[in-house]
């Protein structure tokens, strides 16, 4: 029995003459939560949609649960827990008899599904509204319905895309929590995101995608630690200090990234301190080199359009 949950193989997407997915590898093992990262159309969502079998691959292989996505996809999708980017939840029905609907579609029993939306509404902190209807919840509170609703079947695997995006920064904590209580229960998880910090915390390992291929992948501390280093340096020089910066710059034992008003300084070696300090400067502080820098670096600082 391999130990693998997702495997993909020279997989690929095309939409007409558009390659969204363009060949990728990677697999996902059991208890395992794995991250896609990428800029807006790097192609996480058209990824996360072949692996939940809505959308049929172009070619390659993509195995899950065991099994292949073409032939076996009911068997894999009653398996499945889906977060997806945006929620649609029935806004006429209540908390409840939302999450009652998809029971059914499961085919879970009426005795049992009472106790298993109950549990689920515990966890999500929804049980005392569990009898208002879907339009009365914030976005926040929607989202976490949504949270609950994938997990009715008692996943094998969660698929999340975007799983955070538009909450405040309690109720992220909280889903954030909630997800790593599912991944230390077993559930193998894969996510999208575009918060570095919620990569840096969920995530075993992640994968960087861009223009439908994977430019990266690893562990996120030791692909930082390798491809970043250990510190940043970030510089707001002032209008004097933009004076001759790429000579100073040039100067110092590190590598040097712009971005709009603030430089980015990455040391190689012992750094003059001195000589970045004698810029004219608006803000000056130090901090660890994280998932953001490797990102940013690897697929540019320049907005897309
Ligand atoms: P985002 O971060 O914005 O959600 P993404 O990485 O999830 O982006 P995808 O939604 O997978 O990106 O889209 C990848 C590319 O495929 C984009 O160029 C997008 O415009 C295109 N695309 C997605 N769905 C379709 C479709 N149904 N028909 C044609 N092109 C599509």
């Amino acid at each position: 029995m391999p130990s693998e949950v997702i495997l993909a193989r020279g997989l690929v997407k095309r939409y007409g003459d558009l390659e969204a997915v363009a060949g990728i590898d990677f697999r996902v093992e059991q208890g395992e939560c794995f991250g896609f990262l990428g800029v807006n159309g790097a192609g996480k969502t058209t990824t996360l949609r072949m692996v939940q079998c809505v959308l049929a691959p172009t070619a390659g292989q993509l195995r899950v649960l065991g099994r292949d996505v073409a032939s076996q996809a009911r068997q894999i999708k009653a398996r499945l827990g889906v977060v997806p980017q945006a929620d649609n939840l029935d806004p006429d029905l209540t908390v409840r008899e939302n999450l009652r609907v998809y029971s059914r579609y499961f085919g879970i029993r009426r005795r049992q599904a009472y106790e298993r939306i109950a549990e689920l509404l515990r966890f999500v902190q929804l049980d005392e509204r569990a009898h208002e209807p879907v339009a009365n919840l914030s976005g926040g509170m929607q989202r976490r319905l949504v949270l609950a609703r994938a997990m009715i079947n008692s996943p094998q695997l969660m698929l999340l895309d975007e799983p955070t995006t538009g909450l405040d920064p309690q109720a992220r904590h909280m889903v954030w929590g909630r997800l790593r209580s599912l991944r230390a229960a077993g559930v193998t998880m894969l996510l999208t995101t575009h918060y570095m910090e919620e990569a840096a915390q969920l995530c075993d390992r992640v994968a960087v995608i861009d223009a439908g291929q994977i430019l990266m992948l690893g562990r996120p501390e030791e692909l930082v630690r390798e491809h970043v280093g250990e510190r940043c340096i970030e510089l707001r020089p002032t209008q004097a200090g933009r004076e001759g910066l790429a000579e100073r710059l040039a100067d110092l034992d590190a590598h040097c990234e712009q971005a709009g008003d603030t430089v980015f300084i990455y040391p190689r070696g012992q750094l003059d301190w001195g000589a970045i300090a004698a810029i004219p400067h608006e803000r000056l502080l130090e901090r660890s080199a994280s998932l953001e820098d490797l990102f940013l670096q690897l697929t540019g600082r320049e907005l897309r359009r």
